[in-house]
């Protein structure tokens, strides 16, 4: 059976003081040893937080592809590594907008992930319009296909569905939907890796909370939860994690 993960994703929140919140939820992991957890931060926390809290996995919320180079602004795996980081999210769909982050260079971003031996979380899903259209599993299927990097080690590769009109929104896809697409997507990972892609965590992220957690938890090829908001606070997500549990 593959082990339930939980990851919060900080995106841009946190600074200095909120390290304190971080050894809180770190603490409380602890006492669900059967679910593995995470706390994904800005950049500028990661070695912070690595020093806070040794041994509770911090993670990265974006890498580049490339080894080094001049790409202003831009962090090297070997730099989240080096800092303390063991997981990195690629292809979230804030940066797939915001950032225009193609399907090409995700799949660059998670074999460059991988090859530096960090916990690669790559996110898919749909917009609205899409999911209104009736079109949300082959749209994501594709993504994913061109997403998904090829001939490397998958073993540390895991997938976040992340429906792009439940993040942040308080609306979240019912257990059907959710179950409809982690079936599909797992045939997918099957189709790509065979036996591997068996082992391939698949997230479910979009609002999830307290008092979500347990039902998407229950659905079939629900390997855990990619959570925003809900992560900030020690209160809201040990819950979450209990749930996993
Ligand atoms: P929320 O849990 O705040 O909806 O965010 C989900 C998300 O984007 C996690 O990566």
């Amino acid at each position: 059976a593959r082990t339930k993960l939980v990851v919060g994703n900080w995106k841009m929140y946190g600074v200095g003081s909120d390290i304190a919140e971080i050894e809180a939820i770190a603490a409380s992991a602890k006492k669900f040893p059967q679910v593995e957890t995470g706390l994904c931060v800005p950049a500028t926390l990661i070695e912070r937080a690595v020093r806070a809290v040794p041994g509770f996995p911090i993670g990265a919320q974006d890498v580049h592809f490339a080894e080094k180079g001049a790409h202003t602004g831009c962090v090297a795996t070997a730099m989240l590594v080096d800092a303390g980081a063991t997981m990195a999210i690629v292809g979230h769909s804030e940066r797939r907008d915001a950032q225009r982050e193609t399907d090409d260079e995700v799949r660059q971003k998670a074999s460059a992930a991988l090859d530096a031996g960090l916990l690669t979380i790559l996110c898919v899903g749909e917009s609205l319009t899409v999911r209104e259209a009736g079109d949300a599993v082959p749209n994501v299927e594709r993504q994913l296909d061109s997403s998904l990097p090829r001939g490397i080690d998958v073993s540390k590769l895991a997938l976040a569905y992340e429906p792009i009109w439940a993040i942040g929104t308080g609306r979240t896809a019912t257990a059907a939907d959710i179950g409809e697409m982690h079936s599909a997507l797992r045939r997918r990972l099957r189709a790509a890796y065979g036996d591997a892609g068996d082992e391939i965590r698949i997230l479910y992220g979009g609002s999830v909370k307290p008092m979500n957690a347990a039902e998407i938890f229950s659905v079939k090829d629900v390997d855990g939860a990619l959570v925003g908001g809900a992560s900030l606070k020690a209160a809201d997500f040990v819950p979450i994690i209990e749930a996993a549990a």
